[in-house]
């Protein structure tokens, strides 16, 4: 079996399922009782905490643990806009964001607010000057992610969110990292962030985890009311093997990250070579993460290749698995054309996968291309 879809998600690590383990059959408690159970089962909460700061580079900010980071990104947008938003209606994102961050704007549109959109340019390509005008001193929220998750463009986020501090102190940033974190170095003080939303499953942890760092002093309202766990932020006991198992993963990833980029970098360059050959049209941007490769293979359907390429057990995603088939808007915004949409895959790596992986999916996708019918 070989897997190329992990910015759909990814394998458990060892580590994450060793972690998930232990506090399940061991650390058990209640992270909110006052015996030592409950002290145990804080504890590991704080270290999980505490792995997340040091990858973000703040030890001085907050984090809440969620079910993932669409619930991360809701608690981020709408949860601000509730506490900063009363006078200042107005709020920024981009045309190429994940829905979990789009479908809170547009919540927030449906309550009266205005709501801009920052489109790519003719080159698909979102420029900070362009996010940095769009906000205005009435705006309250700008959300950008770093990293896309259908082609692996990298947006100028740092640049353009510590300018807009600058101009417009009261404005806040928000940034959807799930695509970037260890496997870019983030700082959330370089990116000018004052909330990041990670997921737990991109980086081999479990599925159902979700953290959102919130900078220190920035008041959100909670999305979640009940017995006030995590500062009121968001009640309800703790999912410690979950929040556990993320810590763990995130300790052993900070230490290779180096290391995994410079391999997938290798991979990525010798797939885009190959599929080239092939024919493929590679999505390529300037700024990029080695991490996730959009080919348009023209001529054939997206999902005739995937369905092709798993019966030889060879995973790939038809662009981004959250749209399950449905045609994205996202690669219409970077100005895909249509007919390349229509056949983009994708192809997401981890650090576990080897060129002779890549051999055997250029061999699939040329026999692919031989036998199956093209589209008419
Ligand atoms: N943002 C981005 C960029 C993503 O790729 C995903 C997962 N497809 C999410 C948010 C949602 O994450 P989760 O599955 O943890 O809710």
């Amino acid at each position: 079996m070989i897997y190329f879809d992990n910015a759909a998600t990814t394998m458990v690590m060892k580590e994450a399922a060793d972690g998930v383990l232990y506090a399940m059959s061991e650390a058990y408690g209640n992270p909110s009782s006052l015996h030592k159970m409950g002290i145990d089962a804080e504890r590991l909460v704080n270290f999980s905490k505490k792995q997340i700061l040091s990858a973000l580079s703040d030890s001085s900010g907050n984090v809440i643990f969620t079910s993932g980071a669409t619930e991360s990104n809701n608690t981020a947008i709408l949860g601000l806009a509730k506490t900063y938003g009363r006078r200042k209606k107005r709020v920024v994102t981009t045309a190429v964001e994940h829905p979990s961050v789009t479908m809170p704007f547009e919540k927030l549109r449906e309550l009266g607010y205005e709501v801009v959109t920052v489109y790519p340019d003719s080159h698909g390509e979102i420029t900070a000057e362009s996010l940095i005008s769009a906000v205005d001193d009435n705006t309250c929220l700008i959300s950008c992610m770093l990293v896309n998750n259908e082609t692996g463009y990298i947006l100028p986020v740092g640049q353009a969110f510590q300018k807009i501090k600058k101009l417009h102190p009261e404005c806040y940033t928000h940034c959807d990292c799930v695509q970037g974190f260890e496997k870019l170095k983030i700082s959330a003080k370089k990116l000018g962030a004052d909330m990041v939303s990670l997921s737990g499953h991109k980086i081999y942890a479990p599925k159902g985890i979700g953290a959102l760092y919130i900078k220190s002093g920035i008041r959100l309202s909670p999305m979640m009311l009940g017995g006030g766990q995590q500062n009121g932020l968001r009640s309800g006991t703790e999912a410690v093997p979950m929040i556990y198992g993320f810590g763990k993963a995130v300790e052993a990833l900070t230490q290779s990250i180096d290391e995994r980029f410079e391999k997938v970098s290798r991979l990525k360059a010798l797939a885009e070579d190959r599929l080239t050959q092939l024919g493929g049209v590679v999505l390529s941007h300037d700024e990029a993460s080695p991490y996730i490769l959009s080919v348009s293979i023209p001529g054939f359907k997206s999902e005739t290749l995937l369905h092709y390429l798993e019966s030889k057990d060879i995973f790939v995603s038809s662009g981004s698995a959250c749209s399950k088939g449905k045609k994205s808007s996202v690669l219409g915004a970077f100005g895909v054309d249509e007919r390349l949409i229509d056949s983009v895959i994708r192809i997401s790596f981890s650090a576990q996968n080897t060129e002779a992986e890549i051999d055997s999916l250029t061999k699939a996708l040329y026999e692919g291309i031989n036998t199956l019918a093209r589209i008419k």
